[in-house]
């Protein structure tokens, strides 16, 4: 049976899809207006969603629980197989094997140990921020609206900590990687989702402008740890901002004029090519369609493709999220949600 997805152009953004909109118009088209994606769930993905979930869980048994690192991992553990599942690794020779992933969080622990680790929770009335999301209503001078619903869109994004280090607040993000590049520090310099991320807590109050990258390097003989301290200036911040607002602009006008440009240069071939060649190259793209499932991403989920759910936030009526005049906190395990004027911050 011939797959006919349906365009839908998302209410909630993230950088992940301004990141492919700026690229590729065509290929943000195929890969999150019609949801078009290959049959078999990416690995990296998932592997990095289990640490994220695996660490998550860890840190609110040492935080919240106040167990000691033995028993806090132990119970981490059980996050981990379950949340591993009953994923297949379909390449050969692929160094995230959920051993090699375990194994990357026990030293991960090592590197950090929580009670002397530097960056420590950012914490509100009591509760410790790790794994934080956002959720803000584009309601703001010379967004669009949303062309179909006429509600604002609404960008939002998830990191693993909202921490302090030396009193100040900062994000930390983790990062796993197959291979340490030699410009890996260099890389975050004008990461966007970074300069989001700030951007988004300054709305909700809080001066953030630091952000701290700890890369989990997993190959098939070694487990290695890196990390990199970017301060991003608030003129940096600032120009992000207009360039997120003229991409939404450009989004809106591609969709209104049904057309998605195409690249057709070096983003077609780069890292191991596009998966949208296929149509690009095709006279009629439909008839690929049965080559991709549909599946909707979720930039509230921490694994986006896991599954076919399309977000459907318009006015605050999301299970486990609670809405302010400056957006949202959300928190996947139903824990307590804390929302002011000043502050979207969500505590697992
Ligand atoms: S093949 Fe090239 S033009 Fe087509 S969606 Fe991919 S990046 Fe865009």
């Amino acid at each position: 049976m011939t797959i006919i997805p349906q365009p839908i152009l998302p209410i909630i953004v993230d950088s992940t899809q301004l990141n492919c909109f700026s690229s590729c118009p065509q290929k943000f088209y195929n890969e999150y207006i019609l949801g078009l994606r290959p049959p078999d769930l990416s690995i990296d993905l998932h592997a990095g969603a289990v640490f994220s979930a695996t660490l998550e869980s860890f840190y609110r048994e040492v935080y919240t629980n106040g167990l000691e690192i033995p028993q806090a991992l132990a119970r981490a553990y059980a996050t981990f197989t379950h949340q591993w599942g009953d994923f297949i690794i379909r390449k050969d020779r692929h160094p995230k094997t959920p051993e090699n992933m375990w194994a990357a969080v026990e030293d991960y622990v090592n590197t950090y140990p929580p009670r002397s680790d530097l960056v420590q929770p950012y914490y509100t009335s009591g509760d410790a921020s790790f794994e934080y999301s956002f959720a803000i209503p584009l309601d703001l001078p010379g967004f669009p609206r949303h062309p179909v619903s006429g509600d604002p869109f609404i960008y939002a994004g998830r990191f693993d900590m909202l921490g302090r280090k030396n009193g100040i607040p900062v994000i930390r993000d983790e990062k796993t990687a197959q291979r340490l590049e030699s410009n890996w520090s260099e890389k975050w310099d004008l990461r966007s989702q970074f300069l989001g991320y700030c951007w988004a807590l300054q709305h909700v109050g809080i001066p953030c402008n630091t952000v701290i990258v700890r890369g989990v390097i997993v190959t098939l003989t070694s487990i290695r740890q890196v990390e990199a301290e970017k301060l991003y200036s608030n003129h940096l911040i600032g120009r992000w901002f207009e360039q997120f607002k003229r991409n939404m602009n450009r989004l809106v006008a591609c969709w209104n004029d049904g057309y998605f440009d195409y690249n057709l240069g070096d983003v077609c071939t780069q890292y191991s090519h596009c998966q949208f060649i296929p149509l690009c190259s095709s006279s009629d793209p439909a008839n690929w369609y049965d080559s991709y499932e549909v599946r909707r991403w979720n930039p509230l989920d921490r694994n986006p493709t896991s599954s076919n759910a399309v977000p459907t936030v318009s006015s605050g009526n999301q299970p486990q999220m609670s809405m302010s005049s400056s957006g949202f906190a959300h928190t996947n395990s139903g824990a307590a949600t804390k929302t002011a004027a000043t502050a979207a911050f969500t505590s697992n």
